[in-house]
């Protein structure tokens, strides 16, 4: 490593230890965190320091903004921001870097939605929404949702890694279940994985079955690929035993193997 790379590392590394005493997470707080979200904590002691740090940075890059008259507590933010760093674990906090702002809504938020039939009728109704990521837009979460995060972990469902997914696959500028992969993951490979996967999701929803992963990933493949995330990261072996190809793939992305860091308790 050449000087100016070192001096660069060391100035980097100060910036980030300032950013994280200024936005320190008292123990109760992250222990209170930690035991709402039994995801978060069953990791090793090192992986759960390094969420805490990356928990830290993020509330110092981030802005948060309450709507519909939610107040905006140390609790809610923490949640969040610490909920959204597990799949930046390893790949660190620069993939997040295309947005800045969170808004947060006490509740799910009615979108209005327009479709046109096969007969030309244009039908217009609301969907309710939990989140919403745009392209370098803000990212939209319902507290309602994101609070609850612990017993939807149950059924494979996590609204914040669902969102935060997105926000890894719109990192290119599309959003089509593709996101950056490193140079030692093949787009071949990826998508030899992801796309029989999300052909027999979307057979399996349209046969009326019930699969693990969400029936909403049957929507696109972008969906497919934020609701298989969620699955990875709070119920890996429900994942893992539906489709193990997309598993492992995940594995190399997210550089981490969270059913092999979460061993049964
Ligand atoms: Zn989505």
């Amino acid at each position: 490593m050449g000087l100016w790379q070192r001096l660069s590392t060391a100035w980097r590394e100060r910036a980030e230890a300032r950013a994280v005493a200024r936005r320190r997470i008292p123990d109760d707080l992250w222990k209170r965190t930690l035991a709402r979200y039994p995801f978060l904590r069953r990791r090793d002691p090192a992986d759960t320091a390094e969420l805490r740090r990356l928990t830290s940075l993020f509330l110092d890059r981030k802005e948060f903004s309450a709507a519909g008259g939610l107040r905006l507590t140390n609790d809610v933010v923490v949640a969040i921001a610490a909920q959204a760093c597990l799949p930046i674990l390893r790949l660190g906090l620069d993939r997040y870097d295309g947005f800045v702002g969170i808004v947060v809504h006490p509740d799910a938020v009615l979108a209005r939605r327009t479709t046109i039939d096969e007969a030309g009728v244009v039908h217009e109704y609301e969907e309710p929404l939990a989140g919403e990521a745009m392209e370098r837009g803000p990212v939209m979460l319902s507290w309602r949702d994101v609070r609850s995060a612990g017993y939807s972990a149950q059924e494979g469902h996590n609204v914040v890694i669902h969102e935060f997914a997105h926000v890894l696959d719109l990192a290119d500028g599309a959003s089509n279940g593709l996101p950056w992969l490193p140079p030692e993951l093949p787009v071949a490979e990826w998508a030899a994985a992801l796309q029989p996967a999300f052909a027999s999701h979307v057979a399996r929803v349209e046969a009326g079955e019930e699969p693990v992963l969400d029936p909403y990933g049957a929507q696109g493949e972008d969906e497919f690929f934020a609701v298989a995330s969620e699955a990875f990261f709070v119920a890996p072996a429900s994942l893992k035993a539906e489709h193990p190809a997309v598993y492992g793939v995940f594995v190399r992305f997210y550089r981490q193997d969270p059913l092999a860091e979460m061993p049964a308790r």
